[in-house]
C-alpha cells in the first residue's frame, strides 16, 4: 500500500471525525501492519448472549466482522476471519475448548500484526449500554486505549452519555495471540437501544469504520 496515500486518507478521516487530535508522530512510526485477524466470537451451538427478542451475539458479530474485513481489504490489508459463517469451528466433547484452540491455531498460522475479537455484552441492568475494549498483554494496551477513545467519542458519549475505560482481561485468545490483540464488546444485547442499533446495517458500518480508523491510526504511529 502507498503510505503517503494512506497518510492522506488518515488525515481526511481524522478531520471528518473532528474531535480526534491529529497524531504528531503519524509518519515517523510505522508498525507495518500487513495482516489483521478478525475473530467473530462464538458460532454454531454457542450463540453467545441473546436479546429478549432472540437476537444472537454470534449472528451480529459475524456481520460486524465482515464489514470490518471489507474496510481493511479496501485499505490494502490482508484479512483473516477465524470463522466466515454461522457454523461452529470444531465439534466434539469439549466444544468451547477446541473451538478456542482452533481460533488460536488460525491466528498463529496467519502471523498477523493485530487481532480483533468481536463480541457483544449483556447485563442484568438493562439500562447499561455502550462499547468496551479488553486487552491482555501490555503490548496491546496502546491499541486498546486508542480504540476505546474513538468508540467513546463516536458512540459512548453521544449515545450512552458516558465513557468506558479499557479493562485488562485474562482470556485465552488474548493470552495466546502472538501480537497485540483486543476484544471489543460492541454493545449490550440486554439494552433495547443497543440491540436496535446493532441490527441496523448503517450503524454497523459506522462501527466498523470507527474500528478501522483506530487500526489505521495505530498502524501509523498513534500511541507510545
Ligand atoms: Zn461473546
Amino acid at each position: 500500500m502507498c503510505i503517503n496515500k494512506l497518510v492522506v486518507w488518515i488525515l481526511v478521516a481524522v478531520s471528518m471525525v473532528g474531535v480526534l487530535a491529529i497524531p504528531t508522530v503519524l509518519s515517523s512510526v510505522n508498525r507495518d501492519v500487513k495482516t489483521v485477524v478478525i475473530d467473530p466470537g462464538h458460532g454454531g451451538l454457542d450463540s453467545g448472549v441473546s436479546s429478549e427478542n432472540g437476537v444472537k451475539e454470534s449472528d451480529v458479530v459475524l456481520l460486524i466482522a465482515r464489514v470490518l474485513g471489507e474496510y481493511l481489504e479496501s485499505g490494502g490489508f490482508n484479512v483473516v476471519l477465524t470463522r466466515k459463517n454461522q457454523s461452529a469451528l470444531i465439534g466434539g466433547r469439549f466444544v468451547k475448548k477446541t473451538d478456542m484452540e482452533r481460533r488460536v491455531e488460525i491466528i498463529k498460522k496467519a502471523s498477523p500484526q493485530l487481532v480483533i475479537s468481536i463480541h457483544l455484552n449483556s447485563f442484568s441492568d438493562k439500562r447499561r449500554k455502550g462499547m468496551q475494549v479488553f486487552f491482555g498483554g501490555d503490548n496491546s494496551r496502546d491499541f486498546a486505549l486508542l480504540t476505546q477513545d474513538i468508540l467513546n467519542q463516536q458512540f459512548n458519549l453521544p449515545d450512552a452519555g458516558r465513557n468506558f475505560s479499557i479493562l485488562k482481561a485474562d482470556k485465552y485468545i488474548l493470552n495466546e495471540s502472538p501480537c497485540p490483540a483486543v476484544i471489543i464488546e460492541c454493545g449490550f444485547l440486554s439494552n433495547n437501544e443497543d440491540e436496535r442499533n446493532l441490527l441496523d446495517d448503517t450503524y454497523r458500518h459506522r462501527l466498523a469504520e470507527s474500528i478501522y480508523q483506530s487500526i489505521l491510526l495505530w498502524s501509523f504511529g498513534e500511541g507510545a
